[in-house]
């Protein structure tokens, strides 16, 4: 089954992703031509589009003191990340890793604020010497993670600037999709425990109270449980504040939806001014403002293209043997993602439905299900909106080389990222010695 409205309305990623005659073109550039000329799989990005979606954030925010703080784990290849450093972005990371490759991306720590439930001693260590003068804020998960982060900024002889990460409890029998903002889950101080724990933080030396955040979920397709979070939180700034404890920003977090089929989430500018509304009408319009965007920063930005092997019509369901797979694209088989399917080079044959499934020895291994396609081996299948939770997630499975990246800028081509060698996959494996005497 073909999902409502793809067919009939614009591409999800238009305008940078068009169709012009019969050819799939992505920032001006014709996919085929990419994929036969740097192979299949092949992840290709518009740069035009990233910058195109932070630029939404950046101009319903200009005059406030803000900052966007790219949730990097959306989509962390480097030529991304500097794509956005050079926009004046910021960024959200969840490990020591993330923090190394925004430095080494051009970024500043000086914008990084670092989430995550785990964060270890090492961890916050390299966050509190990173650059200058460390991390810009740890958003802080719990109690205990606040006296090991007071503990380990005292032995390097500095103060952790420190925001609590509330779980805001928004309702979710009216808002189903949020995921994180719940009670019975393991993000998040708990609403009722806040002033507590923001009583604890000021208590302890090795710590700077500067803000507040939250996180409520991800693929939102709706700025409703976005301002009962923020009521929440405000609540509890009114709060905190009159217990003697000043905040400088609060943090709303990301989780903005993108169109994989038929949603229609809110423009990002949409979302941003609904929440300074709600700001200033609750009289914290001069708090600086952050929001931590993954997926809606690179999401439709970016196609996975993958060429057709083998096709085999069968009895029950014909299979389209494509030569991407769950390790390249994990979405479908991990969370039975829908995703968008379009051939690069349309046929005037009568389509026929398709289960289009990768080469990798599990059922799950499929890319999408019930598509009606025209197709012949050879030809290029570009999987849409793969820009986010796409190379990120990708594995070596089956020994299977990562795939290629491409960005592409105005009329540039650039390879961001080699197919990954055979050999590099077992390079840091050693085998045991050999018993003696053989
Ligand atoms: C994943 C995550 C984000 C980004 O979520 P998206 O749905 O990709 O926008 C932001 N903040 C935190 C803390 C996250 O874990």
């Amino acid at each position: 089954m073909s999902a409502p409205g793809a067919a009939s309305g614009a591409l999800p990623g238009a305008p940078w992703l068009e169709r012009r005659g019969t050819e799939l073109h992505l920032e001006g550039h014709a996919l085929a031509p990419l994929a036969r000329r740097f192979g299949t799989p092949l992840f290709v990005y518009s740069r035009g589009a990233m910058r195109a979606a932070l630029a939404s954030y950046q101009r319903a925010l200009a005059g406030r003191r803000h900052l966007v703080c790219y949730a990097m784990k959306a989509n962390s290849s480097l030529a991304v990340l500097q794509t956005f450093a050079e926009a004046g972005c910021g960024f959200d990371i969840v490990s020591g890793g993330e923090l190394e490759r925004v430095l080494a991306a051009g970024g500043s720590a000086s914008k990084v604020v670092f989430s995550g439930v785990g964060k270890t001693r090492a961890e916050m260590r390299q966050a509190l010497e990173a650059g200058t003068d460390g991390v810009r804020c740890f958003n802080v998960e719990s109690v205990p993670e606040l006296e090991r982060l007071d503990a380990e900024a005292r032995a390097v002889g500095r103060r952790a600037r420190v925001s609590l990460r509330i779980n805001p409890d928004v309702d979710a029998r009216t808002h189903p999709y949020i995921s994180t903002g719940l009670r019975d889950n393991k993000f998040g101080i708990a609403h009722a425990e806040a002033l507590d724990a923001y009583r604890r933080a000021a208590a302890l030396p090795g710590l700077q109270v500067v803000g507040i955040d939250c996180h409520i979920g991800s693929q939102i397709t709706q700025v409703e449980p976005y301002l009962d979070a923020l009521d929440r939180l405000l609540d509890l700034v009114d709060a905190v504040e009159a217990a003697g404890i000043a905040l400088h920003h609060v943090d709303v977090g990301g989780g903005l939806g993108i169109t994989y089929t038929d949603e229609r989430p809110p423009d990002a500018a949409v979302l941003v001014s609904r929440l300074l509304e709600r700001l200033d009408a609750r009289g914290h319009g001069h708090r600086e403002i952050l929001f931590e965007p993954g997926r809606s920063l690179v999401g439709n930005a970016g196609v996975l293209l993958a060429e057709v092997q083998y096709l085999k019509p069968g009895e029950a369901k014909n299979f389209c043997i494509v030569d991407a797979a769950m390790n390249d694209l994990v979405r479908p088989a991990m969370y039975g993602a829908w995703m968008a399917i379009e051939p690069c080079t349309l046929r005037d044959t009568p389509p026929v439905r398709w289960d289009v499934v990768g080469p990798v020895c599990e059922s799950g291994d499929w890319l999408g299900r019930d598509r009606d396609l025209a197709l012949e081996p050879g030809d290029v299948l570009a999987v849409l909106s793969a820009g986010a939770y796409g190379m990120a997630m990708a594995s070596n499975y089956n020994t299977r080389s990562r795939a290629a990246e491409l960005m592409l800028d105005g009329d540039a081509v650039h390879l961001i990222r080699e197919r990954e060698p055979a050999r590099g996959l077992f390079a840091h494996e050693r085998l045991v010695p050999a018993p003696a005497g053989r």
